[in-house]
């Protein structure tokens, strides 16, 4: 997977054998949860700092992984481990 400035965590869903994100929008807060193929998939190639997406609510291109959106509004960085 790429490398992004900001991690996130991944949750691996054993019933259908794929991951999901959880995502949270910086403009408006909308909340979803995306599969992780699809958010890579989808995902804005130029981001550095993490993948982004479409919100579906308020239509800016802000909708971002939970953690990366606890990250950015918190003002810290997880370590890679
Ligand atoms: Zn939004």
């Amino acid at each position: 997977m790429r490398r992004w400035m900001y991690n996130f965590r991944v949750r691996h869903d054993a019933e259908w054998d794929a991951d999901y994100v959880g995502m949270k929008c910086l403009n408006c807060d909308y909340e979803e949860e995306m599969e992780l193929d699809v958010l890579l998939e989808c995902s804005n190639p130029s981001s550095e700092e993490s993948p982004v997406v479409c919100c579906p609510s308020c239509e800016h291109e802000l909708l971002v992984p939970k953690d990366v959106y606890d990250q950015i509004k918190g003002g810290f960085v997880y370590k890679p481990e």
